[in-house]
């Protein structure tokens, strides 16, 4: 109760503090609560011991709640101005990767962060909608890249191992599509090759080694 009690305090004080700060030191402090929260919800209980219908009831109880809650607290239109390709890894928060809340950024989620035509529809859509930065990732430990590597696996799960073979051709071809090479040239648009370290959600320069697997 005590704990609680503090908790709730300080977290006046935060928001207290939040409203009287600057537009940097506001979206830090956002950070910090949001970081704070995932902590907490980090001990919510993994949910392998409930039937698939009770976890559809607990999804469906926190949207009603967290729909609730927006709709009493609207939160302001926002106009990305970077999209993300980032690979389906439940471990992986884009959240947390961008450091900012989600909705300021285009998050394109696929397994082994392959493109087909459609996620690179998605992407030229976003930069017609004002995106200037695309951040493409693969990350340690994927599991795709696994499937894709394993001749077995391979057998079971066909499609994602081809799309993950064909990864780095679908990539070579959006950065050829006219809308994108152009606004690239033009310092329109910058397009970053990185790899996440999935336990950290660390960003490194990766344009070297995917350049290196294309045959570039
Ligand atoms: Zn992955």
């Amino acid at each position: 109760m005590v704990a609680k009690t503090a908790a709730v305090a300080g977290l006046l004080v935060a928001l207290f503090v939040y409203v009287q700060l600057s537009a940097n030191a506001q979206l830090f402090m956002g950070g910090a609560l949001i970081n704070a929260g995932y902590r907490f919800q980090d001990m919510y209980r993994e949910a392998h011991d409930q039937t698939p219908q009770e976890i559809w009831d607990e999804l469906d109880a926190h949207n009603e709640l967290a729909a609730k809650v927006r709709g009493h607290l609207p939160r302001p239109q926002l106009h990305p101005v970077v999209a993300m390709l980032v690979c389906m890894d439940a471990r992986i928060d884009t959240s947390e990767l961008a450091g900012d809340a989600r909705r300021n950024y285009y998050v394109v989620r696929t397994a082994g962060s392959v493109m087909s035509p459609e996620e690179e529809d998605m992407l030229e859509l976003a930069v017609t909608k004002g995106v200037k930065v695309i951040v493409i990732t693969r990350h340690t430990d994927c599991a795709a890249e696994r499937v894709a590597a394993d001749p077995v696996e391979r057998q079971r799960f066909p499609a994602l191992a081809a799309a993950v073979a064909e990864r780095d051709a679908r990539l070579r071809e959006f950065l050829a599509r006219p809308q994108i090479a152009g606004r690239i040239a033009r310092g329109e648009l910058l397009v970053k090759q990185q790899l996440i370290e999935t336990e950290t959600d660390h960003l490194t320069d990766a344009q070297a080694s995917f350049a290196a697997s294309a045959g570039l």
